[in-house]
């Protein structure tokens, strides 16, 4: 069963009483792990400050997991170094670093109840029966699954498992909460419900929190702070709104999704497009571009569409496909000078206002334009 809006509004809202959270920040400097030859992770550096939300975000293979894996203790480094705030864990075992860890694939316990399953760090611990009722009661009341206190993990839905994963992980109080996928397994509405819970779910604990995920949407909703990462590297660590406004590179901006790539030639800091008809884009200069060939980055939302070339910088397009589903329209053209598919986006007052058709000829104008040189891959 999915939570509803409603249970989302009353399930973290006020009246209990969890204990003030021992929370710790984590730095991870320099770290470097090889398997074999292949080098995972290539002197990495990063840090998730005390009571903050921290996503890994990358590709598949970026070494998220074996960095997570490290910063919990699963795993060991060749190099570097762990910090739970100035202590030096890195020779710590995991047991010893107190971190509570949710994985994509619930791994309950599928022979205890629910309650037994949220209990077990508890019990592992051997804290008083009393404890234990009151803390595992007040877990379940919190994520609303009190009722199936008594059942076994296979009765519940996978969004309620991963509800009772987190408390699970939760109940021994770690000092630190490690998320690995923890909604991948989950369809897209349960994921895009759970991450707003999740982060109502922070908002209450402020437990210190890394979470690895490869979807952009969720990092940017759930997190605090996002580390961008790209074959054993980080590229960016900032706020979303830091990484989404000033990416730092071309894979960055790339991997974010939901952009224009226009191959283009810097000439004395003018970015310029195509070979026949040529255009000169605005730019947003965020790296020093050398002249030469570059990639002009442009966002759906960064360029407008009109019936008569405005401007020196239009370009001639036909209308393939439109989509006015929803409070922006997507328009996606053909730019047949530079045998170019580009996607617009366009406010609904913008889209009636034009009162565009698929098949039509229109203009489309740049704003503006990120420069990066060509000098990457995913
Ligand atoms: P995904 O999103 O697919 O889980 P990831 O970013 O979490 O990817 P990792 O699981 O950290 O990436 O893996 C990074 C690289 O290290 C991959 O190429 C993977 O094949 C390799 N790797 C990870 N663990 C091992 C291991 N135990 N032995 C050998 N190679 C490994």
């Amino acid at each position: 069963m999915a939570i509803g809006s409603s249970e989302l509004a009353t399930s973290l809202g006020s009246g209990y009483h969890l204990p003030a959270w021992f929370t710790m920040s984590i730095t991870a400097s320099n770290i470097t792990k090889r398997f074999g030859s292949f080098v995972a992770v290539d002197d990495v550096t990063v840090s998730c400050p005390s009571g903050q939300l921290v996503a890994l975000l990358g590709p598949s293979g970026s070494g998220k997991t074996t960095l997570l894996r490290i910063i919990s203790g699963l795993e060991a480094a060749d190099t570097g170094t762990v910090r739970y705030e100035t202590e030096d864990i890195t020779h710590r075992s995991a047991k010893d670093r107190h971190v509570g860890f949710v994985f994509q694939h619930y791994a309950l316990f599928r022979h205890m109840t629910v309650f037994e399953n949220v209990a077990f760090g508890l019990r592992v611990r051997k804290r008083p029966e009393a404890e234990v009722q009151s803390r595992v009661r007040e877990l379940l009341r919190l994520v609303r699954l009190e009722e199936k206190a008594q059942q076994y993990p296979s009765s519940l839905s996978g969004g309620q498992k991963q509800r009772i994963a987190l408390v699970r992980a939760l109940a021994p109080e770690p000092r630190v909460l490690l998320l690995d996928e923890p909604f991948g397994a989950l369809d897209a509405k349960v994921r895009m419900e759970l991450r707003t819970w999740l982060r109502r779910f922070h908002n209450e604990f402020h437990v210190t929190t890394i979470f690895v995920t490869h979807d952009q949407d969720e990092a940017f909703e759930v997190a605090d702070q996002v580390v961008v990462m790209n074959k054993g590297r980080v590229e960016q660590q900032g706020t979303p709104i830091e990484v989404f406004e000033h990416p730092a590179n071309a894979f960055v901006i790339d991997f974010l999704g939901n952009v224009n790539k226009l191959p283009v030639r810097v000439e004395g800091g003018r970015a310029l497009f195509g070979e026949k008809s040529q255009v000169e884009l605005p730019t947003r200069m965020l790296s020093p571009t050398k002249d030469g060939l570059a990639d002009a980055y442009i966002r759906p939302h960064e360029l407008d569409i009109s019936r008569s070339p405005e401007g020196g910088n239009a370009m001639r397009a036909q209308i393939v496909h439109i989509n006015p589903a929803g409070s922006i329209v997507k328009v996606r053209l053909l730019a047949e000078d530079f045998g170019l598919m580009i996607n617009v986006d366009l406010t609904l007052e913008r889209y009636r206002q034009l009162g565009l058709k698929s098949g039509e000829s229109v203009h489309i104008t740049p704003c503006e334009a990120t420069i990066f040189p060509v000098d990457y891959s995913i």
